[in-house]
This record gives structure tokens, sequence and C-alpha cells, in this order.
């Protein structure tokens, strides 16, 4: 019998693979796909990703330090930081390269196999694959790293992420993007953001993310982008796929522990998965080695690795899904104030003083929320901030006096657009 199988071979999954077949344990990764890492994404990963988790330089398509913002209201703000911020790579060979690390440390990987029904008992865990689950496997605990809304958490007793959005990503010709562009608006992807990210020479993702009819909105998005000469065609059909918002209330039990998007671990502001399903694969492959160690899968043992996650996570989660949430609560008007408020020269050059982090948004919306030019937007987002603190542990920084913004309606909406 297997010491761990692990379900699915996405970053999550491989990452703790590696951690637990590199312990010497013995690892089986089972997945649905024939190619590894093949999934919906954009392929951005942050700089302190990069370091943490290296890559194959050839796999970076290229470094990411700017970005034009594309407002609401019509114009751009173009963004530049001293430094590069992100990579743009290579996704599928990214993921791959930690399946191969895993596998060359002893994991073996079974391809084209999905799950369909996994079962706890008092010595191991029972797994069924194939169509009509005609496979068995059969290991002493599970690492669940399916993916976003796998039916297993469900089975498994451990619920499902309590929100998510939807994004949507085609491949597109064009020979005229050189940076990130980043556009936002009621019109193309309400309370979210949709983007055109470059990636292979003469190609570009475009894509967005959206609650409801996101596939329509991308097509009306690729649209535009063809009418202004962005793009010249779509090289591959559009696709879609969930992003979790909030993580899962529990994401351990007795024998199994839950990793990556099936446990929420996304930032909530960006959809951004990859780098913490990487550290957290590494967690779990650290608490579950050592519970194996010492024979002990309880889940009180295992409880363990939800502390160890959340003391890494849990506030950058919490930070993220307030300014989410408020920022989808703006209107068109109240974006680009807040915006050119968060991008004007003093809080600017602050921010670039003080360093942006790509994959620690807490911090960065903390730094331009106590910004003194950022008053004003502090008193737009007073009785929203004052609401979600009431509902979570987010802690409002305090305000000063001046107001400049533009004003909320008396239950803290947006007011219409005029
Ligand atoms: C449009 C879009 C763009 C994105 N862009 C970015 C980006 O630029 N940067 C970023 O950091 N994040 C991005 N993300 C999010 C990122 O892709 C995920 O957060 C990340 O892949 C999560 O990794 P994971 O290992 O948890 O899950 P996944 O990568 O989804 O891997 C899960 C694996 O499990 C397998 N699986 C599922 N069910 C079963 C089953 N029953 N049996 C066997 N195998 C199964 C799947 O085949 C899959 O290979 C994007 C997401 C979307 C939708």
């Amino acid at each position: 019998m297997d010491d761990v199988i692990v379900v699915g071979a996405g970053p999550a999954g491989n990452a703790a693979a590696l951690g637990l077949a590199s312990q010497g344990l013995a690892v089986t990764v089972i997945d649905s796909r024939r190619v590894i890492g093949d999934k919906l994404c954009t392929g951005i990963i942050g700089s302190e990703c990069v370091r943490r988790f290296p890559i194959d330089p050839a796999l970076i398509y290229h470094q990411a330090g700017a970005a034009l913002l594309v407002m609401p209201q019509g114009g751009a703000l173009r963004f530049e930081a001293p430094a590069p911020l992100a990579s743009v790579v290579d996704r599928v060979a990214y993921v791959d390269s930690f399946a191969r690390q895993a596998q060359a440390a002893g994991a073996r990987y079974i391809l084209g196999q999905r799950v369909v029904q996994a079962q706890v008992d008092a010595s191991g865990v029972t797994l069924w694959a194939g169509n009509s689950g005609e496979e068995s496997y059969r290991a002493r605990s599970l690492v669940l790293a399916a993916g976003f809304g796998s039916p297993l958490s469900r089975q498994l007793g451990l619920g499902s992420v309590p929100d998510h959005v939807v994004g949507a990503q085609a491949t597109v010709s064009t020979d005229n993007i050189h940076d990130v562009e980043v556009h936002l608006g009621q019109q193309v992807a309400p309370g979210f953001f949709s983007w055109v990210v470059p990636t292979r020479p003469g190609q570009a993702l475009a894509g967005l993310l959206a609650r409801r009819q996101a596939p329509e909105r991308l097509d009306a998005f690729i649209q535009t982008l063809r009418q202004q000469g962005k793009i010249t065609g779509v090289v591959q059909a559009p696709a879609c796929w969930g992003i979790p918002l909030r993580p899962l209330k529990r994401t351990y039990r007795d024998r199994v522990l839950v990793v990556g998007d099936t446990a929420g671990q996304v930032k909530p502001i960006t959809g951004g998965g990859i780098y913490y399903s990487l550290m957290s694969g590494e967690l779990a492959a650290s608490t579950l080695g050592a519970a194996l160690a010492g024979d002990d899968l309880s889940a009180s043992r295992l409880s363990q690795y939800q502390d160890r996650w959340q003391a890494l996570l849990a506030a950058e989660l919490d930070v993220g899904y307030c300014a989410r949430r408020m920022y989808e609560l703006l209107n068109d008007q109240q974006v680009g104030f807040l915006l050119r408020s968060a991008l004007g020269a003093g809080a600017r050059s602050q921010l670039a003083e003080g360093g942006i982090s790509f994959d620690w948004h807490g911090r960065v919306i903390s730094r331009l929320l106590g910004h003194p030019a950022l008053s004003g937007v502090m008193h737009l987002l007073s009785p929203l901030l004052c609401r979600l603190a009431a509902q979570t542990s987010f802690q409002p920084p305090a305000m000063s006096d001046q107001e400049t913004a533009p004003s909320l309606g008396a239950a803290g909406h947006p007011s219409a657009e005029s």
C-alpha cells in the first residue's frame, strides 16, 4: 500500500508529491489529464515565486515590469515598477517541471485516470478511478489537489469553497501589444478586470474574470480589441474555468489534506493561485510526512497543516477578499478616482520605494490606504470598510478628515453613474 495518493498534478499536487517523495515515502499521483499542467491559466507568477520555486529561464516568455491600466471611462495609465514584478511563463512546462522532480524523487504518476470516488476508513483511503470506477487504489493517506470545484471534497465531507468567479481566456494573434494590459470598467468586466498578456512572439492571452456571462463578455472584449487593431484574430478558442475567492473552512480530516484551488488558496484580488498552491503543497508535504512517520493520521494531528497555511495566508486572503468585495461595489467613476489617486505622483513614488508585491496584496492595500493622498478614498470606502470589518477580522486603517471622493449612497452602495 502507498503512503500517499495525490489526486491532481497541478502546482499544488506536484509540490506535495515532490515534498513527500523527497522524504522517501511511497507516493502515487493520479491525474485525469494526459498532459500535466495543461489547465486554463495565464501563467503570470511573481518574482518571489520565481525565487522560491525556480524556473528554467527558457520557459519565461518575458518579465513584466510595466502594465497599462485601461481606465473605465477612457484613457490609460501606464505603471512602471523600478524592477520587474512578475514573469509571464510557459505554465504547462513550469508545472510539468515539478512533476519531473517528483518523479526523479520516486513518485509514480498515473495520467488519464479520473478519480470518481474516495472513501476513508480506519486503516487507509480507497480511491476508485476510470469512467465507472473500475480501477481502485489504496493508500495510508490522501492529498486532494484536484483544482477548482472538485466533487471529491464534498464527498469527503469538507464542502466546497464559499465564493468563486469564472475566468475566461482565449489565445489571440497580435503584433501590437508589448505591455501587460489590464482593462477595467462595468462594460468589460464588472467588479473584476480583463487582460491582454503577450506571450510567444505574435501571440497574447486575452481574458477576463466575471461572476456572470463570462464567455459573452470575452467575445465582446475580443471584438473590441480587434476593432482597435490591437489583435488580428483568435488562435485558440475561448475556454472558461472557475477560480475560488474564499478558502474552505476545513482543509483536513483524518488521513486527508486538501491543497491549492480545491482548498481555495488563491489571491482574491487577481485570482492568481500558482504560488500559493506551490507553498501550500510544500506545507502539506511536511505536515503529512511527519504524521506518517509518527503513524498518527488523525484529524487533530493533520489540523497542523491548516494552522500552518493559515499563519502564512489567512490574513492576506481576508484583506484581499474585503478589498475585492469593496471594489465590486464601486461604479466606474469611483474606480477611476481610486486608481488615479492610488497611482498619483505621491502614492506612486511611495509605493515604488516601499516595494510593490505581486503576491502579497494585503501589504500594498494597507500602504495605499494609509497614504495621505488617499484620505478621500478612505472616506469613500469607510462605510464599506466598517461593514466588512464587522464581518471579518479585517482592521480598517485610521482615516484623516479630508473629503474629495465621489460619494456613496446612503446604504454604502455606490451612487448611480452620471
Ligand atoms: C483564466 C485563468 C487564468 C489564470 N491565470 C493565473 C495566473 O496568471 N497566475 C496564477 O498564479 N494563477 C492563475 N490562475 C489560477 C491558477 O491556474 C490556479 O490557481 C492553479 O492552477 C491552482 O493549482 P492546483 O494545483 O490547485 O489546481 P490545478 O492546476 O487546477 O490542477 C488540478 C489537477 O487535478 C486534476 N484533476 C481534477 N479532478 C481530478 C480527478 N477527479 N481525478 C484525477 N485528476 C483530477 C486536473 O486534471 C488538474 O491537472 C488562473 C486561472 C484561470 C481560470
